[in-house]
C-alpha cells in the first residue's frame, strides 16, 4: 500500500512547507518582490531569522515568499495553509469552514479567512476564450435553492441563477445573473466562447438568436425528455449533460456543504466549483495536481481581497 498524501513533510513542517511553496513559485529562480531581481538572493539562516526569510543582493531587503501571495499578512501557519488548500482541491462539493476549523485546529474566524482567501487563488487568472477550432461548449442556466430565511415571491422570481458554460473537454465558467434572457445571456457567450465553436443547449429560446453567432449550434428538447441526439458532425452526441453534471455538483455543494449562501457571495462560491469542475478527475486531473495548480493561483491574488486579515 502506497503512503498517506497527507504524510508528506510540507503538510506538518513549516520550514518545509516553506521549502515546497519556494520550490513551486521560483521554479525559474527566487524573485525579489521589491524590485523585481530573479534569481539574486540569499537566505537568511541563524537562529534569530524567521523560517523562509531571503535577503535581495540587489536592493539588500528581506522578504518571504508569502509576500503578494494570499498568504501574506496572515499569521496562520503555511503548513496548515497547504493543509486547508489540499483539503478545498480534493473535496468536490467543498468543505465548510466549520469543517476547516475542526480539521486543520484554527480559530472559525481563521477558516472563514483562510477559505475566502483559497477561493481567491481558484479563480481564473488568465481567462481566455472557451472552445475554438471545432470543440464543443455546452451553455445552460439553473436557479439556486434560496438561503433560509429570504424571501422567494414566486417560482422563478428573486431566486438566484447562475448561467455556466462548460467545454466538454475543459475549462467551465460560471456567471451569476441577474435574469435568464438573450440581453443576459448574449454579452456573456460571445466575451467568453470562440466563434468557431460548437455550441450546445437545450431548447431554450433565448439561446437561438445567439447560437447564429457561433459555427454550429444544436440543442435537445428538454420537453420533450430528449436529452441526447446524434450530431452533425460525425461520431459527436448533440446534449448538454456536461454542464447538467456540473449544476448537480453545484447544487449539492451549496445547499450541502455551504447550508446555502446569500447572493451576494454567490459568484465566489461558483469560481471555487468552476475550479473543481474545470480540473475534474475526468479530464485526467488527480487530487495532488488539483491541488498544485490552486498553489499556482496564489500568487497576485492579495490585491483583490483586502477587507479581511486573520
Ligand atoms: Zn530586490
Amino acid at each position: 500500500m502506497s503512503e498517506s498524501f497527507l504524510s508528506q513533510p510540507y503538510f506538518h513542517s513549516e520550514a518545509a512547507a516553506y521549502g515546497f511553496i519556494e520550490a513551486r513559485l521560483w521554479a525559474n529562480g527566487v524573485i525579489c518582490p521589491h524590485c523585481g531581481e530573479i534569481g539574486k538572493a540569499g537566505k537568511l539562516g541563524g537562529a534569530s531569522t524567521r523560517i523562509g526569510t531571503w535577503k535581495c543582493y540587489g536592493c539588500r531587503k528581506p522578504f518571504t515568499v508569502k509576500v503578494g501571495t494570499i498568504f501574506e499578512s496572515s499569521h496562520i501557519k503555511l503548513h496548515l495553509w497547504l493543509q486547508a488548500i489540499f483539503l478545498i482541491a480534493s473535496s468536490k462539493k467543498g468543505i465548510s469552514s466549520n469543517q476547516l476549523h475542526r480539521t486543520l485546529g484554527v480559530t472559525l474566524k481563521s477558516a472563514w479567512f483562510m477559505a475566502h482567501r483559497i477561493r481567491e487563488a481558484m479563480k481564473d487568472g488568465s481567462p481566455g476564450l472557451l472552445g475554438g477550432g471545432g470543440s464543443i461548449v455546452e451553455a445552460d442556466e439553473t436557479f439556486m435553492t434560496p438561503k433560509k430565511g429570504e424571501k422567494v415571491k414566486a417560482a422563478g422570481h428573486h431566486r438566484a441563477k447562475v448561467v455556466s458554460l462548460v467545454q466538454r473537454d475543459g475549462k467551465t465558467r460560471s456567471f451569476h445573473v441577474a435574469n435568464v434572457d438573450a440581453a443576459n445571456l448574449r454579452p456573456i457567450l460571445m466575451a467568453n466562447i470562440a466563434k468557431d465553436s460548437h455550441l450546445m443547449t437545450d431548447g431554450a429560446g433565448h439561446y437561438r438568436p445567439i447560437g447564429k453567432e457561433f459555427d454550429l449550434h444544436e440543442s435537445t428538447n428538454h420537453q420533450t425528455k430528449e436529452y441526447a441526439k446524434p450530431s452533425k458532425v460525425a461520431g459527436v452526441s448533440a446534449h448538454s449533460n456536461t454542464v447538467e453534471a456540473y449544476f448537480s455538483v453545484l447544487k449539492r455543494g451549496i445547499t450541502g456543504t455551504y447550508q446555502r449562501v446569500s447572493e451576494q457571495h454567490l459568484q465566489r462560491y461558483v469560481d471555487e466549483f468552476d475550479f473543481r469542475f474545470s480540473n475534474r478527475k475526468s479530464l485526467g486531473v488527480d487530487d495532488a495536481t488539483r491541488a498544485d495548480r490552486l498553489l499556482m493561483g496564489v500568487v497576485g491574488k492579495r490585491l483583490t481581497y483586502e477587507t479581511t486579515r486573520g
